[in-house]
């Protein structure tokens, strides 16, 4: 079975639960091989980490001589590694950085590049995408026609499988060229720890809109009840309640949970780009002419201010 190459998205070697969705993705088509790149005293724990999650095989390339530099090393990494294992198809987290490697990679090995894949399934010797397109406007089927299907997925994509691999630790030194090492990092901002998971890769989103009126106690409080991340229409951000790394939609960021919530948001176009891929959609709104509810699978007519502690108090009473 041929392997299927998974760049490890990680934080200073803490394993990022995108990594785990890849790798089960990676089971569907073939043997999965992690590829991490990071610091050598961080490798052992992320190789345990991936081995408990289906790696069969674990490249670890240490990132010293390229660490503070931009993306362009890690394409060559993953170039080099492509060449060397001929795998069946490389899978890549489609963060922002993921997506700037996927690309460069692409023209690299002169093949074909799908980005935000929603799912990845196989038919046969075929590897079916569902990619979402347009700032999420449309969904597609796509496959990759030429050269080693490489696919840059989005979160919760698959479901993480727990499940022991052989985790065989492989070094790879890769030759990093210069042309590579052209832009350096100066200084990084540090994530802002809110205690609530990232937007983009949440399982569950609660939103709020210009319906909020700018008190966003009950949409905060329903996602804590939920373990789920804060999110915000462009209204909502506009007006300053919440900053712009709140916002859900087309100039906004991208998400795809398993369950969204939309509380006092119209449902407008272009928020409609950054959630209408998510799995389940639920909307409050007290207008039951929203267009929001054109799309969603549970609405509730009536006043978030009501509804939301209602809901939060039911949730926190069957937990
Ligand atoms: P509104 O459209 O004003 O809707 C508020 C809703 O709240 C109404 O449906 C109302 O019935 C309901 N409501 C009011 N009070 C309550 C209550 N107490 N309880 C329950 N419901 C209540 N928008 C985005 O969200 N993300 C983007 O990324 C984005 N990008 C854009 C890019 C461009 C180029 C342009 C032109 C626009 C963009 N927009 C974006 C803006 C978008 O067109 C809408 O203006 C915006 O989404 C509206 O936000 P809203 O739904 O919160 O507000």
């Amino acid at each position: 079975m041929s392997e299927v190459l998974v760049l490890v998205d990680h934080v200073d070697g803490a394993v990022r639960k995108p990594t785990y969705e890849l790798l089960a993705i990676a089971k569907r088509i073939g043997e999965p091989s992690a590829v991490f790149i990071g610091g050598a005293d961080k490798a052992d724990a992320a190789a345990e980490a991936v081995k408990g999650y289906g790696a069969e095989k674990v490249y670890v390339v240490d990132d010293a001589e390229i660490k503070g530099y931009l993306v362009a090393p890690k394409a060559e990494v993953l170039q080099q590694l492509a060449e060397k294992a001929s795998p069946a198809a490389i899978l890549i987290p489609a963060s922002a950085e993921g997506k700037e490697i996927a690309a460069r990679l692409s023209i690299k090995l002169s093949s074909g590049l799908i980005t935000d894949a929603v799912d990845v399934q196989v038919d046969g010797d075929t590897i079916v995408t569902t990619q979402s397109v347009f700032a999420g406007s449309y969904t597609v089927e796509a496959k990759v026609t030429k050269g080693t299907p490489i696919i840059a997925v989005k979160p919760n994509a698959a479901a993480p499988e727990e499940g022991a691999g052989a985790g065989a630790v492989e070094q790879f030194a890769p030759t990093i060229s210069d042309a590579a090492k052209t832009a350096q990092i100066v200084a990084a901002q540090p994530r802002q720890a809110t205690g609530r998971p990232e937007l983009t890769e949440a399982a569950i989103v609660v939103s709020g809109g210009r319906g909020t009126g700018g008190d966003f106690t009950a949409v905060e409080g329903l996602a804590d009840a939920l373990g789920a991340a804060v999110g915000a229409s462009r209204a909502a951000v506009d007006s300053g309640w919440k900053p712009h790394t709140f916002q859900v939609g087309q100039t906004g960021k991208v998400v795809s949970p398993q369950l969204y919530v939309a509380n006092g948001i119209s449902g407008a176009i272009q928020h409609r780009a950054g959630m209408q891929t998510s799995k389940t959609i639920v909307a409050v709104n007290k207008d039951e002419e929203a267009p929001i509810f054109e799309l969603v699978d549970f609405g509730v007519v009536g006043d978030l201010h009501s509804v939301l502690p209602a809901v939060t108090a039911e949730v926190e009473k069957r937990k």
